[in-house]
């Protein structure tokens, strides 16, 4: 068996995934807060742990791993959203307002991560569907001593768990100096944090022994991993935004309140995202959704396809920064037009990738593809391996290989493709449905040549395809038919004009 070796944060050391339960691989991984559409940073993690997941499922099997990704459902903004529709006349109970405002989020956040290729986690649980667990959790760690009620606050007692820390590597002292802790007159101790908070009477809130009132953050993670994953298991996942305090925290909680089990064994982080070298952020106005770039994103496309998005993230290690660079999805969208069109007109390759695709992996993936997964989830060296099959099928370089070397090329870039999450056949279908499509030139060059033909004048013939070349593309007229395929300095702008 492939063995997978990944940076636990809380050792800072790159270690083997041993699984607590034989054969059998559990994940958590901290979901959104569904106020309001995925900004691009949002998806990262969706990418990387989607990345995760398929590995985990090609070395032990489909069935073998359970990843479980919540919705934070709990939150003052989606509140906002509801009380502003109500006062506009919405009509409805703030309950089914607020619930319609998660609701039609959780919606947008499903579109917009199975368009990146995301695979749906096994379970995805909402935070107000789990209140009783929490509640039943706060009374355990009240009960142990580890939290403590003052005016309908419950708080966690931080100074009563020696090991508050470790994942973040600071002392209590530094937190204090370093941190936004709030004092509050119901705390014993600034660095004590809400399990339980009070709720407004027009407010959503929940019954418990301390009155209504609704959970903290923190608590919702711990009492969910702990409903659908048990006290111990393997993976924990986030960006490392989350590191502190929200991890922190949920550790000191679950291992509180289960002293009997380890919870995670091994914890993850994922890097930010940044645009064009800056921090996405409202007031540099380079702030943008998932849905604005798949809808609009760079200039002369029809919207930038989820699989360049993916490409582009998986070019750059999880544990480092990555950029956003039009540039990067231009030339990731060049590969990929590319690699598509070599294999697409293999039907019987097709064919067989479709009868089961996850099969098709096992059986054709370069196993170079999967080491660099397994070494730390290397993705920019799995693509490495990916771009070298692919030029491989590129113009001159293709004659130097046989037929059948040419399919088992096709075959791992294939494989290697939908391993990391691009289905480069559904790909091809994708683009040709966009209206930004270069077959359509291929298709108008033919009409125009078959009419020169008659009448012997070929200008409309050399005007578009010098166009086309303008453009960067790649023009080839033989008998045979006319094929258009980006050139390396393809820049679809270009051809705007001529739509
Ligand atoms: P939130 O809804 O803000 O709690 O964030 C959901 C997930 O997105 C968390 O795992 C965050 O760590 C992650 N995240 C937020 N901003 C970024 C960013 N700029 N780059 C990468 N991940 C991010
Ligand atoms: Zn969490």
């Amino acid at each position: 068996m492939v063995e997978i070796r990944l940076t636990n944060s809380m050792t800072r050391k790159k270690e083997t995934l041993v699984p607590i339960r034989p054969g059998q691989v559990s994940m958590y991984v901290c979901g959104p807060t569904v106020y309001d559409r995925a900004h691009l940073g949002n998806a990262r993690p969706v990418v990387v742990f989607d990345v995760l997941f398929r590995l985990l499922r090609h070395v032990y099997g489909e069935d073998a791993v359970t990843y479980v990704r919540n919705f934070t459902d709990v939150d003052d903004r989606i509140n906002e959203t509801a009380q502003k529709r109500k006062a506009a006349g919405a009509t409805g109970t703030l309950e089914d307002l607020i619930r319609e405002r998660s609701d039609e989020t959780i919606r947008w956040y499903h579109d917009d991560m199975d368009a990146v290729g995301a695979l749906r986690p096994t379970h995805e649980p909402r935070a107000t569907e789990y209140i009783p667990q929490m509640v039943a959790m706060i009374e355990d760690l009240i009960a142990k001593g580890f939290a403590y009620e003052n005016e309908g606050h419950v708080l966690f007692r931080v100074r009563r768990y020696a090991e508050y820390g470790q994942l973040s590597g600071r002392s209590v002292e530094d937190m204090i100096a370093g941190a936004r802790v709030e004092v509050a007159p119901y705390k014993e101790d600034p660095m004590d944090f809400v399990l339980w908070k009070p709720s407004d009477d027009d407010l959503p809130g929940w019954p418990s022994p301390w009155g209504r009132g609704r959970p903290g953050w923190h608590i919702e993670c711990s009492a969910m991993s702990y409903a659908l994953l048990g006290d111990s298991f393997d993976i924990h996942g986030g960006g490392n935004d989350l590191l502190f305090p929200h991890h922190e925290n949920e550790i000191a909680q679950s291992c509180c309140a289960h002293p009997e089990g380890s919870f995670a064994s091994i914890w993850l982080h994922n890097e930010m995202l940044q645009v064009e070298g800056k921090k996405m952020s409202k007031s540099l106005g380079n702030f943008f959704t998932v849905r604005d770039l798949l809808d609009k994103g760079v200039p002369g496309w029809n919207g930038v396809p989820g699989d360049v998005i993916r490409y582009v993230f998986l070019l750059t290690h999880y544990r480092k920064p990555m950029d956003w660079r039009q540039a990067t999805a231009i030339t990731a969208k060049q590969r990929l037009d590319i690699w598509s069109s070599e294999v697409q007109s293999n039907r019987e390759l097709e064919r067989e990738f479709k009868q089961d695709r996850d099969e098709f992996v096992r059986n054709y993936v370069d196993p170079t593809v999967v080491e660099a997964l397994a070494d730390d989830l290397n993705t920019s060296n799995a693509l490495t391996t990916l771009i070298a099959a692919g030029k491989k099928l590129e113009g001159l370089s293709r004659v130097q290989f046989t037929d059948d070397e040419v399919e088992t090329i096709q075959r791992q870039l294939v494989a290697g493709c939908y391993l990391i999450g691009i289905d480069l056949y559904h790909y091809a279908n994708a683009i040709s449905r966009g209206s930004f499509n270069l077959s359509d030139f291929a298709s108008k060059l033919t009409a125009l040549r078959e009419t020169a033909m008659q009448t012997k004048d070929f200008s409309a013939v050399d005007a578009l395809k010098s166009s086309l070349l303008a453009a960067g593309a790649e023009v080839r007229m033989t008998k045979a038919g006319v094929e258009v395929i980006p050139g390396p300095n393809f820049d679809p702008a270009k051809l705007e004009p001529l739509k």
